[in-house]
């Protein structure tokens, strides 16, 4: 985890964010928003800390959250899952993930993810001591061969780590993988980590969460995150959901990682939850926008893409451009095109690595002129 000269290996999101700001070029890398969430959310917040919300809050997270976190599950999936017992806040999906792979592996165990992957899931796998197989995603679908994920998984497999809707490729999985992935947890007694922290981000089928299906909710760790759904990354509040003994595990460890969570902000990400169907529907819409302006932004400049179906990411290949690694371009995108974005080879293994290399990822939850200024800057790319 640290880099040659001892210092602490900035992640790629951080280095770009930093390359973006030294150079005045406008960030398509890092993925987070640049609009703050639903008004009613924010003064929710406001008004939990001028009622004195402020100090720790129970373990397991505020109960008012606790119980919209069950509610959206019921309301959008038709899940019953109990709050006292079944749902667990966290720092963000970031520390869901954590304390769920800390809990359920022990040195030595395999976990299986697809790849590319997050890169929090390689650093937290290597953190417990597991050993990381993956199964490959390739353009232009990022859809896994099922073939070698039935060889992926297998006795030695403990957990399937899932990303559904994906970061950084934009797949949706179909039912029938999904399906798969439950029968392979069955035969080879695993357990399943599902992380649908887009869940309200896809612009074709709906979301179905790995946990819907039959005989896979008792094996299921369902994480999620307020930072996607209301544009508030900097909160940092997130959660899980699976069966009480799971969830006990899961605290075991959580109390030891951060404890507790933000007090006035758990509420507050709880009228987030609990508000209507119309909010969920347009944030989908105007991604969906934003993804087809940056998508013919992309097409225009030269790039070979193919159009994401959820998360807030795109993938474009700079081979027909002439560029074969992706992080040169990235490096180089400032100064020829004033635009940051983020190479794949940073999701991929060391193994892996090379077959990704000339891809390259751009995040387009921005303002739409944004991406239009973005899209006109990149046309002029030589
Ligand atoms: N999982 C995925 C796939 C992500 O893209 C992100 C961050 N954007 C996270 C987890 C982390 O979420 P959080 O900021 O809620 O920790
Ligand atoms: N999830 C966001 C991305 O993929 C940002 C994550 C981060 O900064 N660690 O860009």
């Amino acid at each position: 985890l640290l880099a040659e000269d001892g210092s602490v290996a900035a992640s790629i999101f951080a280095e770009m964010s930093a390359l973006a700001v030294r150079t005045q070029a406008i960030n398509l890398g890092q993925g987070f928003p640049d609009e703050d969430g639903p008004a009613l959310v924010l003064e929710a917040a406001r008004q939990a800390i001028s009622d004195g919300m402020n100090q720790y809050p129970p373990g397991r997270g505020q109960p008012v959250l606790l119980g919209a976190i069950a509610r959206h599950q019921q309301r959008f999936y038709g899940l019953t899952v109990d709050p006292g017992s079944e749902v667990l806040v966290t720092a963000g999906a970031t520390e869901a993930l954590a304390a769920t792979i800390l809990a359920l592996i022990e040195p030595g165990d395999e976990v299986v993810t697809f790849e590319p992957f997050y890169d929090a899931y390689g650093g937290l796998i290597g953190l417990g001591g597991g050993i990381h197989r993956t199964v490959p995603l390739r353009a232009p679908d990022f859809q896994p061969d099922l073939d070698a994920l039935r060889a992926a998984v297998t006795d030695r497999t403990r957990l399937i780590i899932v990303n559904d809707p994906h970061n950084p490729t934009g797949a949706v999985f179909p039912r029938a993988t999904l399906e798969l992935i439950v029968e392979l947890a069955h035969r080879h007694d695993a357990i399943i980590v599902t992380d649908e922290v887009y869940e309200h981000l896809t612009f074709g089928a709906p979301h179905i969460p790995i946990a819907t299906l039959p005989g896979a909710w008792e094996r299921t760790v369902t994480i999620s995150s307020g930072g996607k759904t209301f544009s508030l990354t900097g909160w940092k509040v997130g959660w899980l959901s699976a069966p009480a003994a799971i969830v006990t595990a899961i605290l075991a460890v959580k109390q030891f990682l951060t404890y507790v969570n933000a007090a006035p902000f758990q509420p507050a990400i709880a009228v987030g939850l609990d508000l209507p169907d119309a909010y969920f529907a347009t944030i989908a819409a105007e991604m969906q926008h934003k993804r087809d302006v940056l998508a013919t932004g992309l097409q225009r400049a030269g790039f070979d893409i193919s159009v994401p179906q959820g998360s807030y990411f795109i993938v474009a290949d700079a081979t027909p451009l002439g560029f074969s690694d992706g992080a040169e371009l990235c490096r180089r995108l400032p100064e020829l095109a004033g635009v940051v974005a983020v190479p794949i080879t940073a999701f991929c293994s060391p193994t892996h690595r090379a077959e990704y290399a000339p891809l390259v990822r751009f995040a387009y939850c921005k303002k739409v002129e944004l991406l239009e200024q973005a899209s006109a800057q990149l046309a002029a790319l030589p």
